[in-house]
């Protein structure tokens, strides 16, 4: 039996781990991919307290290492379901069922897709949703971003250093990026911004060659063509399989406040898989931290 299941191994999920473990927690980390979540596709962090420039893997790296040395064990499985037995909860995976005192749920969330015809088809055969994973494919080659937050202008100025165009489309005239990361895409002579244009439609035989744009007040469509579609428009939570155990918010995000406690007893949320104002490896590495402490006093009340 252990104390505690993390679901997850991003920056929420190592942060707890490193946490319980010092705590002297029995902990096992279950992961469905690979450790580091998002940040492994990041290409560089600098907004990381106290690092300075860091490439993300590095940082996945530094905070798994960190884990491992608390103790922490990490199994790559996929979790279906929670069963909440009172006291006890069991994880169950395809491979397993564990048995634990409490449960994190650090699953973090996933990319957006834009829903447009072709997107789905040319997904890997130019349509991405990793930047610095894909971007080298595209070496001298035109590329489109969608999106106008952090991600789509950080991921328009990664490409802008491989590729020869960058076209940069966003369906409102102003982005929702910060300033300092607005003002450097607008100094970036190789990327092209398009305001106020959604897309409707991705094509091409066997790999991308075009993207179709609408123009939102005039509804003029245009064709742009792109060697691939790198989408960037946001995150949105997966859930379900946590749907009948605890509250999720319209939007289906875990409901926990600061404290990381969920609507049920003993299992607790961190990072960005729950309700938020900030999701950043900040906030999540700080739920981490607050979920383990929460699960350590869980423990000792239940027990004492
Ligand atoms: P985001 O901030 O939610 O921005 C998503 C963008 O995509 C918005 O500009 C949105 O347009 C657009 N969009 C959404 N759905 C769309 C659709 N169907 N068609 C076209 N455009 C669509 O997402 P994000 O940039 O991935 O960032 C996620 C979180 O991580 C944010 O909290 C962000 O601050 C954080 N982040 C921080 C950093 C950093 O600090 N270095 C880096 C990356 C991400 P509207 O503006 O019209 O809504």
């Amino acid at each position: 039996m252990y104390d505690v299941i993390i679901i997850g191994a991003g920056p929420a999920g190592l942060s707890a781990a490193t946490y319980a473990g010092r705590a002297g927690l029995n902990c096992l980390i279950l992961e469905s991919t690979m450790y580091g979540g998002q940040i492994t596709s990041t290409s560089e962090v600098e907004n990381y307290p106290a690092l300075k420039k860091t490439a993300g893997w590095e940082l996945a790296e530094n905070l798994y290492q960190q884990a491992v040395s608390f103790g922490a064990k990490l199994n790559f499985e996929e979790v279906k379901s929670i069963i909440d037995d009172g006291m006890l909860k069991t994880v169950v995976t395809p491979e397993n069922a564990y048995v634990t005192k409490t449960v994190i749920i650090a699953n973090g969330a996933k990319r957006r897709h834009l829903g447009v015809e072709g997107e789905d088809e040319l997904s890997g055969k130019g349509v991405s949703y990793c930047a610095f994973c894909d971007g080298s494919f595209f070496k001298d080659k035109t590329v489109c971003v969608c999106g106008g937050g952090n991600t789509a202008l950080e991921d328009a100025l990664y490409l802008s250093n491989i590729c020869k165009t960058v076209y940069l489309v966003h369906r409102r005239n102003e982005y929702r990026a910060q300033k300092h990361i607005i003002d450097i895409v607008n100094k970036t002579e190789n990327i092209v911004p398009v305001l106020s244009y959604v897309p409707v439609k991705i094509s091409g035989e066997n790999t991308v060659q075009s993207i179709t744009l609408k123009q939102v007040e005039t509804g003029e469509e245009k064709l742009i063509e792109t060697d691939a579609v790198f989408v960037c428009i946001g995150l949105s939570p997966e859930n379900n399989a946590f749907a009948e155990i605890v509250e999720l918010d319209k939007n289906g995000y875990i409901v926990a406040d600061e404290s990381c406690e969920t609507t049920c007893k003993g299992i607790f949320a961190a990072g960005d898989t729950r309700t938020k104002v900030l999701r950043q490896i900040v906030t999540a590495a700080s739920d981490g931290a607050v979920a383990a402490t929460a699960a350590l006093t869980y423990i000792n009340q239940t027990e004492g």
